[in-house]
């Protein structure tokens, strides 16, 4: 028997609210916001059943089928990028029904794991952490374990930067099954690195708004295509918050099911604004340039890339932590002395690497200055080149 206190809770003891310094804020989620786009969260609320509301989430929502490529529905969520995996199995399949997953690293270690405990039969395909998936490998794998109904794949995989070809991925998985709904996890991929959902006939596509949106964390954005919509209408997977129906429902007339985070909205709305006119082409290379140099830095530091291949992530890179270095030593000298706050390593690899986020709002001085600063603290350490 559990048994409940009945006693009278008092006014907690806490630490004070104390400002947030100014960092150089270099993970891979949650990415810096420009200050323009915090100032437009600081606008008064509206009603979310209103017109203002509706004007926002149209110009939203058009942008957003831009930015993925798609002329189907893309429906916003209060969630993180997580939601976005649990949306996907939710909306799209049956107790019981086979999936392939396809894992190149944590997160997509995370999908398989939800798709198992939505009680699919997942059929794993693992690549060593570092590397991309082969096409042919994964095209093997496919043909030895049909029949299937869907195959998961993440984009850019962030524990190990790495960016699969979902291009060449797509071709594969589409000769082997031309019905398979293909799941991108895209998180922290789109808005940074090509990814066309339509033209590279991609199922389901979702991405978080704290990592290439230059927004803070909170909304997860999610495309279906026609092939998922109609997989949705007989998926028996239980789901409510996430289901497309309502959402689908309700953004015909310019709502939410339910309450939306109408501060995120205001960001994501001037966010998208920033990028049309930034150009994606030149997102697109920004991100390519940004990559190129953060490896570049790395290697002339005499450091070694888990990535060290055309694959190589051009949102997120992960470093080897050279011998004899503690990694959480560094990353704490680094963040107290330097303000330069970078992420380690997840899963197999803590404490083997760390990584720097190069994505979404990338101040290229800020960047310099990372590379800069851990030059500094690992000579510190006793690193030699
Ligand atoms: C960040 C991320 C997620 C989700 O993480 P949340 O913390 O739930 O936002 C999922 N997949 C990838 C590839 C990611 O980078």
């Amino acid at each position: 028997m559990t048994t409940q206190t009945r006693k009278a809770i008092a006014i907690p003891q806490v630490e004070p609210r104390k400002p947030i310094p100014t960092q150089n804020l270099r993970v891979p989620g949650p990415t810096p916001v420009p200050a323009r786009i915090l100032e437009e969260m600081a606008r008064p609320m509206i009603n979310h059943r209103g017109p203002e509301f509706s004007a926002i989430l149209r110009r939203v929502t058009a942008r957003l089928q831009y930015f993925f490529q798609t002329a189907s529905p893309v429906m916003t969520f209060p969630a993180s990028g997580t939601g976005g995996q649990e949306a996907a199995i939710a909306n799209l399949f049956s107790t019981g029904d086979h999936v392939i997953a396809i894992s190149i690293g944590n997160f997509g270690d995370r999908l398989a794991t939800i798709a198992g405990k939505f009680g699919l039969k997942v059929t794993k395909i693992d690549f060593p952490w570092g590397e991309a998936a082969d096409p042919e490998v994964v095209a093997g794998h496919l043909k030895a374990s049909a029949p299937y109904k869907g195959v998961l794949v993440t984009h850019n995989e962030t524990s190990t930067g790495v960016t699969n070809d979902i291009e060449a991925l797509s071709q594969v998985i589409r000769q082997n099954n031309p019905d398979a709904l293909i799941v991108v996890d895209a998180v922290s991929s789109l808005g940074c690195v090509p990814l066309e959902m339509d033209p590279w006939d991609l199922d389901v596509v979702f991405t978080g708004s704290q990592k290439g949106w230059m927004t803070p964390p909170g909304l997860m954005m999610i495309a279906a295509g026609p092939r998922a919509l109609e997989a949705n209408k007989t998926a028996n997977l239980p789901r409510f918050y996430f289901d497309w129906q309502l959402a689908l429902k309700n953004l015909e007339k310019g709502q939410h099911p339910t309450t939306p985070p109408i501060s995120l909205f205001y960001a994501l709305d001037l966010a998208l604004e920033l990028m049309l006119e930034e150009g994606r082409e030149t997102i697109f290379q920004r991100h390519k340039q940004d990559g190129d140099y953060v490896r570049g830095r790395a290697k002339a530091l005499g450091l070694r890339l888990l990535a060290d291949h055309p694959n190589a992530s051009n949102t997120v890179s992960a470093i080897l932590t050279p011998e004899g270095i503690e990694t959480k030593a560094m990353l704490k000298k680094l963040r107290e002395e330097d303000g330069v706050v970078l992420a380690g390593g997840q899963g197999q690899l803590d404490g083997k690497i760390f990584r720097i986020g190069h994505l979404g709002h990338v101040v290229e001085e800020e960047l310099a200055a990372t590379l800069d600063r851990l030059e500094v603290r690992l000579t510190e350490l006793g690193y030699k080149k």
